[in-house]
């Protein structure tokens, strides 16, 4: 009785779940409320979901309730020795009482995360024609998982499954439309150009123009497929991020070393307020990516003659980095836009050549530090970006 009634309990609670999740397209959120609900409905201290990858064979972490997003950014679990690969390619769920005493057992992602698994129940991720990835409960907050446990993770794996299927297909036609839309003035532009060249009658002038206007437009595109490729990676989540400690001031030095001469070309002083030691732990170049993002932006929309001033400090638990100009600054109006695809200030677009991803790609990276990024802007006076990173301990 006391299993009927739980059993009970449980298929009232997947229906619920199972409206919640169809009630988004956003990849990150739908599969954060499928472990929750994974852990809360077999009672487990924590769950975990691994999504297969065909292109490397391995099944890559993508949320677990007890494991944070830098940490789980890049963590893999192979095909072959492991119960999750087990259960990828049997189709079928496990249940071990002791983890660590079955053979399939891969212990390596213990050594990272520092969490021992002791029970375990895990279930395919199945759509109708493939096994997608693998939903696992771990730590049944009392004795082991039962025959209930399984039943309902089963359920909610094939629900899963198919949430995630559709979100996945979504998100992929939204980014490949966008930038086949986004290809299209450029090549509109070279095709214009190369229609141009051809014919007889125009001047030399109007030649060596259109040739310097079909390489720009190349370089345009070309700048825009890189950036494309990193937006589309750091999505699917499956970009490392290689955290380590160093010297922050060293990092910020490199950057406005390397923009110095760009900006020197406009009149542009770049200040540099920093601690001489300042520790922070973070991925290096993805750091140096979004630095280097953010001065070629206040490069770029600035004034002439204008100023640009860099900082760092501690406060209040955080790392605050700053970034901040004298230039045309952003309407109110644009900001709530800033951060998406593809999104240029149209009032802007003139005054330098973008491609409208570089603020998508400095937030992505910034997120996966499991940090926030603001901006503040008046027209006319300047802007200010200001990243905020947790300290770590
Ligand atoms: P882009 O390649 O167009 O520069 P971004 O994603 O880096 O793409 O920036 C998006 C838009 O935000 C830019 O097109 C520009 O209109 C605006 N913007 C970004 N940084 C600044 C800044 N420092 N000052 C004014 N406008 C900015």
């Amino acid at each position: 009785m006391l299993n009927e009634q739980k059993l009970l309990d449980g298929y009232r609670r997947l229906m619920e779940i199972s409206r919640d999740l169809a009630s988004t397209l956003d990849l990150d959120v739908l599969l954060n409320r499928i472990v929750h609900a994974a852990a809360d409905i077999t009672d487990a201290k924590a769950a975990s979901i691994m999504l297969y990858d065909d292109t490397d064979k391995q099944l890559h972490f993508q949320v677990a309730t007890n494991l944070d997003q830098p940490m789980m950014r890049g963590l893999v679990v192979p095909l072959e020795g492991s119960i999750a690969g087990w259960i990828v390619t049997n189709r079928k769920p496990v249940r071990t009482a002791h983890a660590h005493d079955d053979p399939r057992h891969y212990s390596n992602i213990e050594q990272t995360t520092k969490f021992t698994t002791e029970n375990l129940l895990g279930v395919p991720l199945m759509t109708k024609e493939k096994v997608i990835g693998v939903l696992e409960a771990l730590n049944k907050c009392e004795g082991d998982f039962t025959d209930t446990d399984e039943d309902l993770l089963t359920v909610l794996g094939a629900q899963a499954a198919v949430a995630i299927e559709n979100t996945r297909l979504f998100q992929q036609s939204d980014l490949i439309s966008e930038f086949v839309h986004e290809l299209r003035t450029p090549l509109a532009a070279i095709s214009t150009a190369t229609y141009l060249l051809v014919s007889p009658k125009i001047t030399q002038e109007i030649r060596e123009q259109t040739i310097q206007n079909i390489l720009g437009e190349t370089q345009r595109l070309s700048a825009l497929a890189a950036s494309f490729l990193d937006v589309a990676r750091l999505e699917s989540g499956r970009v490392q991020f290689h955290i380590k400690q160093f010297n922050l001031k060293d990092l910020l030095e490199e950057c406005v070393s390397f923009m110095q001469s760009k900006a020197a070309e406009d009149g542009i002083n770049i200040r540099l307020d920093i601690p001489p030691d300042f520790p922070f732990e973070a991925d290096f170049d993805k750091i140096k990516q979004v630095v280097l993002n953010l001065l070629s932006n206040a490069i770029k929309y600035n004034r002439p003659k204008g100023s640009i001033a860099v900082q760092a400090l501690k406060k209040d638990g955080e790392v605050i980095l700053s970034v901040a100009d004298t230039g045309i600054g952003i309407p109110e109006k644009s900001l709530p836009n800033l951060f998406q695809k593809f999104y240029r200030v149209r009032s802007a677009e003139g005054k330098a050549i973008g491609t409208g991803l570089g603020l998508s790609i400095c937030k992505q990276i910034v997120l996966g530090h499991n940090g926030r990024i603001e901006v503040q802007s008046k027209v006319g006076e300047g802007t200010k970006f200001i990243l905020h990173f947790p300290l770590r301990n």
